[in-house]
């Protein structure tokens, strides 16, 4: 029988406000999640991934760190899973989505600093996430300039802070950059683990995350059909468990919720009717419990039907390569595969633009809600001429620029009301 206040205590973690918090999310995940209506059964194993969040996977990682295995937390989808997986060790998703520690936080950065760090302060401040106290290593990445500065203070907050540097451009020493980072990456995992990176551990590293992304790319071409066999909330979710659970076994639980939805595309079987006006959401990655915006559209009767996010297609877009035999070739294809990534840090990045509008048409959307947290310069940035761009080539856009205060609900509902009549057909 496990004992899940025990494994909390033996991390650190505060009880008490922990209790307050879980409370919260799982009043939270019934109004937000189990309201809605026609789900697909298959979402069950997702719903019990919530309701043991923080009890069966930490404990699995707490098993793992018994047998001599190490968890290695990260903020960004920069850093390569494969090569921790390689190293034998457990990649866990740091990122937090909702208000808790903010006054401690801003001992340490400023007031007006994006909900994302500020939140990775105040958990760790509060002392109410396992994943934090579990980890062995954290990973920070020198993205945009918040993050940057504040791994300079969080290094004082955590055990074992490893600052991965990243390029800005996408130049040849760009990418010269991010091979001589992976590669420090895989010594000092090789340093944390004892574990040495072979092409045989890094072959199966490349194999299982390849093939979470196809997984999850199946399950993204399956939100082309009208009726959506799936709510954008449901996905959202999907991916945020994709960053904390086990990724074999996640991966089989997508392809099996994938055999359902195809039944119920055949069967013309949505969540909402078909022909109800349809949304990509585009911008900032949005981190467990921050479910807000998708929850204001889909309950104003809009569906999301994809996410141009790091907790969506930006994240898992492109598999590695796979014909190489040697541990360098590997990193080389390794290298390829993240330097496509289009966040906003880099400059130009037009790539990003260009993927909005490919998955515009893809999924058949009939707008952009375009989602910046405030604070957050290189996305709001952007969001400014990809406006500008999308509208001219008769794409509605709606920014929104919010955080994790529900101050804002209020406005969000009527504003997201006043597109929909835009993009109804
Ligand atoms: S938005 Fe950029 S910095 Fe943030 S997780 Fe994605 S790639 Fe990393
Ligand atoms: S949301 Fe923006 S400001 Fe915040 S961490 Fe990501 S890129 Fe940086």
């Amino acid at each position: 029988m496990r004992d899940n206040k025990q494994a909390w205590s033996k991390l650190g973690i505060d009880i008490a406000t922990h209790d307050v918090i879980l409370d919260v999310v799982g009043a939270a995940f019934g109004e937000v999640y189990l309201s809605q209506k026609d789900r697909p059964a298959k979402m069950d194993y997702f719903n019990a991934f919530v309701a043991e969040l923080h009890g069966k996977r930490i404990h699995e990682l707490m098993e793992g760190q018994r047998e001599g295995r190490k968890v290695v937390g990260t903020f960004c989808v920069f850093v390569p899973e494969e090569l921790v997986i390689a190293a034998n060790a457990f990649q866990v998703g740091l990122c937090a989505g909702a208000e808790v520690g903010y006054e401690a936080a801003e001992q340490y950065v400023p007031r007006n600093t994006c909900a994302l760090i500020k939140s990775a302060f105040g958990f760790n401040r509060a002392k109410v996430c396992p994943y934090i106290e579990v980890s062995d290593m954290i990973v920070g990445e020198n993205t945009c300039d918040g993050k940057k500065k504040a791994y300079e203070s969080y290094a004082g907050l955590v055990r074992n802070l490893y600052v991965m540097d990243l390029p800005q451009m996408k130049s040849e020493s760009g990418k010269a950059l991010l091979k001589t980072e992976y590669r420090r990456f895989a010594a000092e995992l090789e340093k944390l683990t004892g574990v040495k990176i072979t092409a045989e551990n890094l072959s199966k590293g490349i194999r299982i995350v390849n093939a979470k992304r196809k997984a999850l790319a199946r399950l993204a071409s399956l939100r082309y059909a009208d009726p959506a066999p799936i709510s954008g909330l449901d996905v959202l979710l999907i991916n945020q468990i994709s960053f904390l659970d086990d990724p074999e076994r996640f991966t089989a639980a997508v392809n099996d919720l994938c055999d359902e939805l195809e039944q119920r595309i055949r069967e013309k079987k949505g969540v909402m009717p078909a022909g109800t006006p349809r949304v990509l959401i585009s911008g900032c990655p949005m981190a467990v419990p921050n479910w807000k915006l998708p929850n204001i559209i889909e309950k104003s009767g809009v569906v999301i039907v994809g996410e141009e996010t790091c907790t969506g297609e930006r994240g898992t877009r492109n598999c590695v390569e796979t014909s190489a035999s040697d541990v360098d070739g590997m990193i080389d294809a390794i290298v390829d595969r993240y330097f496509r990534i289009d966040c906003a840090i880099f400059t130009p990045n037009p790539d990003r633009l260009q993927h909005i509008k490919e998955m515009v048409k893809n999924y058949r959307a009939d707008g952009v809600v375009h989602y910046s947290l405030r604070c957050c310069q290189p996305y709001t940035t952007e969001a400014i001429s990809y406006e500008k761009a999308l509208e001219k080539e008769s794409i509605p856009v709606l920014l929104v620029e919010t955080d994790y205060s529900a101050e804002d609900a209020g406005q969000l509902s009527t504003r997201i009301e006043a597109f929909k009549e835009r993009i109804a057909k």
